[in-house]
């Protein structure tokens, strides 16, 4: 499994892709961080479509058209907000990734790129993050085949080099 995960450090907006994941809020109506690049990247078609999907719930993900990105679909995805740790946090963000995973999956989908989602803003510590998203990942790759690649895209040099520490600690 872990030779179909790659860790890079980049624009999420510039990856050619089957699909990438968005870590967006619950209204799904645009933000911050990767969620505004994503939507600024898209064009306002992105956000017209957002406003018929009445929100997402966190852990959950939903799925729209690429637009005028390279990528062919978007995976809207929520994660949790990092409230000390206690309040069901990993097993949210678990969910996140494994229900953006199973969406790609019904939708033929056979590359993704994720961001680091909950991260920024949502203030998970990246280290906890990191373990959560390749556990998942490498849980669910390993018992499906259908997903060929999984690039985990780090958009600053420390959450790059926590995913890679993370990676080599982990497999
Ligand atoms: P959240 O609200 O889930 O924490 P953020 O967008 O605030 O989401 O941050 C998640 C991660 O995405 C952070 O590591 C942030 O630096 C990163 N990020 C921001 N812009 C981009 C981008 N264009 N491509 C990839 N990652 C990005």
């Amino acid at each position: 499994m872990k030779d179909r995960i790659e860790i890079i450090q980049g624009d999420i907006t510039h990856q050619t892709v089957d699909a990438i994941v968005n870590a967006a809020n619950s209204a799904l109506l645009g933000g911050g961080g990767v969620d505004g690049a994503i939507h600024k990247a898209a064009g306002p078609e992105l956000l017209a479509k957002c406003r018929t999907l009445y929100g997402c719930e966190t852990g959950y993900a939903k799925i729209t058209e690429g637009y005028k990105l390279p990528a062919k679909y978007i995976i809207h995805t929520v994660g949790p907000i990092w409230r000390g740790g206690n309040q069901n946090e990993a097993i949210l963000l678990g969910n996140a990734y494994r229900n953006s995973l199973q969406l790609a999956v019904d939708n033929n989908i056979k590359t993704i790129a994720f961001p680091s989602i909950s991260t920024g803003v949502y203030r998970y510590p990246v280290d906890k993050a990191s373990e959560v998203a390749l556990s998942e990942i490498s849980r669910f790759l390993a018992n499906n085949r259908s997903i060929k690649k999984v690039t985990i895209v780090c958009f600053d040099s420390t959450t790059f080099e926590t995913y890679n520490q993370t990676y080599k600690k982990l497999f």
